[in-house]
């Protein structure tokens, strides 16, 4: 959705995009205690798809690290 423009559900291309701007709590997700990050939401406003993505000037290497370190690797736990 944030590349193409289009939902990857419906293919509508009505999509919507909170700008950074925060919806209630969820605009903003802990990693851990001391640290996290806000997110960029797309809403498309036909089917009601949502994706999300970490804030691109969020988006630096400390950040991931503590992403890495703290949050669980899904290929691990897919495979089981
Ligand atoms: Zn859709």
């Amino acid at each position: 959705m944030k590349k193409t423009g289009q939902c990857p559900k419906c293919n509508s291309s009505e999509i919507y995009f909170n700008k950074g701007k925060q919806i209630g709590t969820r605009a903003g997700i802990n990693v851990n205690f001391w640290g996290g990050f806000y997110i960029d939401v797309f809403i498309c406003s036909e089917c009601g798809y949502i994706e999300e993505y970490m804030k691109e000037e969020h988006m630096n290497e400390g950040r991931m690290d503590k992403v890495k370190k703290h949050w669980h690797k899904y290929s691990k736990y897919a495979q089981q």
